[in-house]
C-alpha cells in the first residue's frame, strides 16, 4: 500500500508487516534462534557487540558447548572463560559475562531478569542489549536497536539527525517504537537487525528492496546519506615494542597483565610503549633491563604489526632475543611451548607468537 501517508500508523504498520514477512522468508539459521533461551540470547547478545554474525557463530558453538548453563559459566574460572573468548577481541566482555552469571546465581536464583530496567543495570548490559535480551529472550514490548537497525531505521524515516548524538538516538528509539507490533516483538527486534545486515547495508539493494515504495530516504534520494553520522576523529597512532624471549631451556617469556587497563588479566609479551623516532631494540632492551637487571641478546628475527584499539593505532615492533635461563617475578612467567595454548592472549600477540612459531628461528630454539 504505496499510499499511505508516510508515518501515519498505516504506513508504520504496513512497514512492519513487510518487515516480519521478510524475516519469515529469509532468517538465517543461528545457533541462538534454535531455543530462544535467555542464557543462549544473553551470550549471543554480547558476543555480537562490535563483532560480525558470522564470525561470532563459531565463537558462540564453542562458548556453549564449553559453558552450556549460566550455573557453568558461574562456576568456571576467569581464565578458562577468557580463553574460550580468545580471538573475539574486547576482552571486557567476557569479564562481564563471568561477572553477571556469578552475580545471577548469587542473587537472581540463576535467572536473567525478564524487564529491561534490570537487565540494564547488571555488568556489561547497555541500554540497548537490555532490550534487545528483553524483547527477543521473553518476548517483552522493548527495543533494541543495533547499527545494523539504526541504517534500516535512520533511512526508512529519512533521519537527517547526527545518529550518535543523544537527540539523533532519541529519534531512532522513537522510531523503533513506532514500527514494534504488540505482539512478535522477538521477530521484529531480529527482522530489523537482519534487514540492515542483508538488504540496507552499508552497500544499498534498493532495488531488490520489499520496503522501497515505503522508504521516506529512497523517495528523497537520500539514502546513501543516511544514517548521518559524525566523522569519526582519525585514529592516533602510538608506537611500541615488545619481545619474544627465549631461554636456554626452551622456554617463552610472557607477563601477566594487570587486572584494569588494556587485555586486563591476558598473557602478552612484554611491550614497552616508545617513540616513533626509538630504535625498537635498543629500547626494548633498556627497558626491560631497568625493570628487570637482566641483559638481553637480540636473535635474527623481528616482525612488525598494526592493531587498534579504542581511538589508538598502535604499531608494534617485535624483537626475538635470547635471556640466560633465571627466575623471575611477577608478572613474568615463563612458560613450554605446549602450555601456549591454554593460555588467553590478544589477537596481536598471539598472531605474532604464530609468525615466531613458524618462523626457522623459532623452531630451533623453541
Ligand atoms: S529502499 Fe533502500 S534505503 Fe530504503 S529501506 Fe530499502 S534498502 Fe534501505
Amino acid at each position: 500500500m504505496p499510499s499511505a501517508t508516510p508515518l501515519s500508523r498505516s504506513w508504520s504498520a504496513e512497514v512492519t508487516k513487510r518487515l516480519l514477512a521478510w524475516f519469515g522468508a529469509n532468517a538465517r539459521d543461528l545457533p541462538w534462534r534454535l531455543h530462544y533461551t535467555p542464557y543462549e540470547v544473553w551470550v549471543s547478545e554480547i558476543m555480537l557487540q562490535q563483532t560480525q554474525m558470522l564470525r561470532v557463530v563459531d565463537y558462540f558453538k564453542r562458548f556453549m558447548s564449553r559453558f552450556p548453563t549460566l550455573q557453568s559459566l558461574a562456576q568456571a574460572d576467569l581464565e578458562a572463560v577468557l580463553c574460550a573468548w580468545e580471538g573475539l577481541g574486547y576482552y571486557q566482555r567476557a569479564k562481564n559475562l563471568h561477572k553477571t552469571a556469578r552475580l545471577l546465581l548469587a542473587e537472581y536464583g540463576g535467572q536473567l531478569p525478564t524487564d529491561q530496567e534490570k537487565l540494564e543495570k547488571l555488568p556489561g548490559i547497555g541500554h540497548y542489549t537490555a532490550g534487545a535480551i528483553a524483547a527477543i529472550a521473553f518476548e517483552q514490548p522493548t527495543v533494541g536497536v543495533d547499527a545494523n537497525g539504526l541504517r534500516v531505521l535512520a533511512r526508512l524515516f529519512d533521519c537527517c539527525e547526527d545518529v550518535r548524538s543523544s537527540s539523533g538516538k532519541i529519534c531512532i528509539e522513537r522510531y523503533a517504537r513506532a514500527l514494534l507490533p504488540e505482539q512478535r516483538a522477538r521477530d521484529f527486534n531480529q527482522a530489523l537487525m537482519e534487514f540492515g545486515a542483508l538488504i540496507c547495508g552499508r552497500k544499498l539493494l534498493c532495488a531488490d528492496c520489499p520496503l522501497q515504495d515505503l522508504c521516506l530516504a529512497h523517495a528523497h534520494g537520500t539514502e546513501s546519506q543516511r544514517p548521518v553520522q559524525m566523522s569519526s576523529s582519525l585514529r592516533q597512532l602510538r608506537y611500541s615494542t615488545a619481545g619474544v624471549i627465549i631461554d636456554g631451556k626452551r622456554r617463552l617469556l610472557l607477563c601477566q597483565r594487570p587486572k584494569q587497563g588494556i587485555w586486563a588479566n591476558l598473557w602478552t609479551l612484554p611491550e614497552f610503549e616508545m617513540a616513533k623516532s626509538d630504535d625498537p631494540t635498543r629500547c626494548f632492551c633498556s627497558l626491560f633491563a631497568r625493570q628487570t637487571g637482566l641483559k638481553l641478546y637480540a636473535l635474527d628475527w623481528q616482525t612488525q604489526l598494526q592493531h587498534s584499539y579504542t581511538k589508538w593505532q598502535i604499531v608494534l615492533q617485535v624483537r626475538a632475543f635470547f635471556l640466560v635461563s633465571c627466575v623471575l617475578s611477577k608478572p613474568f612467567v615463563w612458560f613450554a611451548r605446549s602450555d601456549l595454548a591454554k593460555l588467553p592472549l590478544p589477537s596481536p600477540h598471539r598472531t605474532v607468537l604464530d609468525r615466531f612459531l613458524t618462523s626457522q628461528v623459532g623452531k630451533t630454539t623453541y
